[in-house]
C-alpha cells in the first residue's frame, strides 16, 4: 500500500495526521515511571498549556474524549445539570449526565441552531444548577456557540461551566484562563491533527478544590489523582506512551506562538468554504450551510444538498477522486454531508478538495 500525500483526508475526526508525526511513535517503550517519562509529560504539558491558554496543567488522559465528558460530570459538584443540547454530541454530554445519575434539564434548539443566551439565563434564573454543559464546536451540525458567554452566565448563577471544546481548540480561539472556563476538555484526532487516543482537560481551581466532595467521581476519571499524578509529571495509569511521542512532536511544530496562526489559517480554509458553498448555491448545486452565518464552527462545515440529492452518493463520489469527506451526522446522513476542514490542513488542501467536489456537483 502506497501512502497518499497529505491533503485527502477531511473527516471532521479522525482528522489527517503528518507522516512525521505517524513516524514520532515508532520509538521503543519506556517506563512511565521513568526520568524519560517525566521530561516527556513536561513537554506535553508545556506545550498544551500554550493550546488551552493557561497557566494551570492540563491533564493528559488515555482514552477518547468522550472519558473526560463522563469526568467533567462525575467530578462535579453535587446538584443538577443544564444541558444545552443542539446536535448529536452535546446531546451526548446530556446522556451521560444522566447515566452518571444526575437530574438533567436539557435545553434543545433544532440541529444547527444554538441555544440563546437569553434561554439559558431564563434556566439558570428559575432553578439552581449544579453544572451547565455545552458543546463549543458542535461537529454534528457545524454551529459554534460562545462559551465564554455561556460560561459567564454560568457563573453569575452559581453554577460551573463544562465545555466540550473537541472540535474546537486548536483551531478557534479558546481562553481557558480568561473565560474562567470550570472544565474545558479536548480531543486529540480533531483540530489538534493527532491520533485518536488520548482526550485532555483543564480545570478551574474552584472545581478542583470541589473534587474531593464529588460523590461520583469513581476511579479511572478521578481529577483529584490526574492532579496529583500531574504536579509529578506522570498519569495515575500507564499511558498511551506512544501517542505521547506523536502529541510532543505536534506540540513541538505548532512551537511557542503559533496558537494564532492556527486561528487564522482555520478562519481563511472556513471563510473558503462557505464562499464556495454560497458560489455552489448560486449555481443551484448546493442548498447552503446548515449553521447560520455568525454561528459557525471554524473547523467543520456541514452543507445541505439539493432536494433529491443522496449527500451519501456525493460522499461515495468524492471517494472516488481518493478524496474522504465526512457523512451527514444521524438524522442529516441523507441531506448533509460535512467538510471538516481543521487539523493540519491548509487553505491549498482544502481548494483541492472543493476543485473536485465541484467537479462531482456539476456531473450531478
Ligand atoms: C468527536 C467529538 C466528541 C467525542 O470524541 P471521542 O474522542 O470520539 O470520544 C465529543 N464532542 C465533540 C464536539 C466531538 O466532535
Amino acid at each position: 500500500m502506497t501512502t497518499p500525500a497529505f491533503g485527502t483526508f477531511f473527516l471532521p475526526g479522525p482528522t489527517e495526521v503528518r507522516p512525521e508525526i505517524l513516524a514520532a511513535m515508532a520509538r521503543p517503550m519506556i517506563s512511565h515511571r521513568s526520568a524519560e517519562f517525566e521530561a516527556l509529560y513536561a513537554h506535553c504539558d508545556d506545550g498544551l498549556r500554550r493550546v488551552f491558554r493557561t497557566t494551570r496543567p492540563v491533564f493528559i488522559s488515555s482514552s477518547s474524549a468522550t472519558g473526560l465528558m463522563e469526568a467533567a460530570i462525575r467530578n462535579a459538584p453535587a446538584g443538577p445539570v443544564l444541558s444545552l443540547v443542539n446536535g448529536a454530541f452535546s446531546a451526548r454530554f446530556a446522556d451521560i449526565a444522566r447515566a452518571c445519575g444526575r437530574a438533567v434539564e436539557a435545553l434543545e434548539v433544532p440541529y444547527g441552531e444554538i441555544v440563546p443566551l437569553d434561554r439559558i439565563e431564563q434556566a439558570l434564573r428559575g432553578r439552581r444548577f449544579g453544572a451547565v454543559t455545552a458543546a463549543h464546536s458542535e461537529t454534528s451540525t457545524g454551529a459554534a456557540q460562545d462559551v465564554q458567554a455561556i460560561a459567564e452566565l454560568a457563573h453569575a448563577n452559581g453554577a460551573f461551566s463544562l465545555i466540550d471544546s473537541v472540535s474546537g481548540m486548536g483551531g478557534m480561539p479558546v481562553e481557558t484562563d480568561a473565560w474562567s472556563l470550570d472544565f474545558v476538555l479536548t480531543g486529540s484526532q480533531k483540530a489538534l491533527a493527532l491520533p485518536p487516543g488520548l482526550a485532555f482537560c483543564c480545570v478551574s481551581d474552584r472545581y478542583l478544590a470541589g473534587v474531593k466532595d464529588a460523590p461520583t467521581r469513581g476511579r479511572y476519571f478521578d481529577i483529584a489523582e490526574f492532579a496529583e499524578y500531574a504536579a509529578k509529571r506522570q498519569t495515575p495509569n500507564t499511558p498511551a506512551v506512544s501517542l505521547f511521542y506523536a502529541l510532543e512532536a505536534q506540540m513541538t511544530a505548532i512551537g511557542p506562538t503559533g496558537m494564532e496562526c492556527r486561528w487564522a489559517r482555520h478562519a481563511a480554509m472556513s471563510s473558503a468554504t462557505h464562499a464556495w458553498v454560497e458560489h455552489q448555491r448560486q449555481a443551484g448545486r448546493l442548498d447552503g450551510i446548515l449553521a447560520p452565518a455568525g454561528s459557525r464552527s471554524a473547523t467543520v462545515t456541514v452543507v445541505k444538498t439539493c432536494a433529491g440529492v443522496d449527500a451519501r452518493r456525493v460522499v461515495a463520489d468524492v471517494a472516488t477522486h481518493g478524496l474522504t469527506l465526512g457523512g451527514g451526522y444521524g438524522p442529516l446522513a441523507a441531506t448533509t454531508f460535512r467538510i471538516g476542514h481543521m487539523g493540519d490542513h491548509t487553505v491549498e488542501t482544502v481548494t483541492r478538495l472543493l476543485d473536485a467536489l465541484a467537479e462531482v456537483l456539476a456531473a450531478r
